[in-house]
């Protein structure tokens, strides 16, 4: 295989392995944080390694500044203000503002991918 290529099979395997991943970090975050930290971290090396962009269900679960799994209630704080969602790690302090009409159209879509997530990985 030449190098540098990326292949359409190689990236939907990339892309699977980093929701795979954030699934894992979001599972193990009250067992053992360190390790659910390490694999936002694994998650985010694979989308950079293969440009992906990560989806915005697990966009806002980590910090873009610590890189660290957002829990909110427990290392995170989410605030409405105005039309936007405003997530404040507490980690670190980072405070991140997103839009509000995003935030009520990904509610619904995550309910549809948590559905899919359960039934596809059964490892
Ligand atoms: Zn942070």
């Amino acid at each position: 295989m030449r190098r540098g290529r990326r292949q359409k099979w190689m990236i939907k395997i990339a892309e699977e392995r980093v929701n795979i991943l954030f699934n894992r970090a979001q599972e193990e975050f009250f067992q053992n944080r360190e390790r659910s930290h390490r694999h936002v971290q694994m998650a985010r090396d694979i989308a950079q390694k293969y440009n992906l962009k990560i989806e915005p269900t697990w966009n806002r679960r980590y910090c873009k500044n610590c890189h660290k799994f957002l829990q909110p209630g427990t290392n995170s704080q989410v605030r409405l203000k105005n039309s936007s969602v405003e997530i404040k790690c507490l980690e670190c302090g980072e405070i991140r503002r997103i839009p509000y009409t995003r935030e009520k159209k990904e509610k619904r879509r995550r309910k549809i991918e948590f559905h899919t997530i359960k039934k596809g990985n059964n490892e």
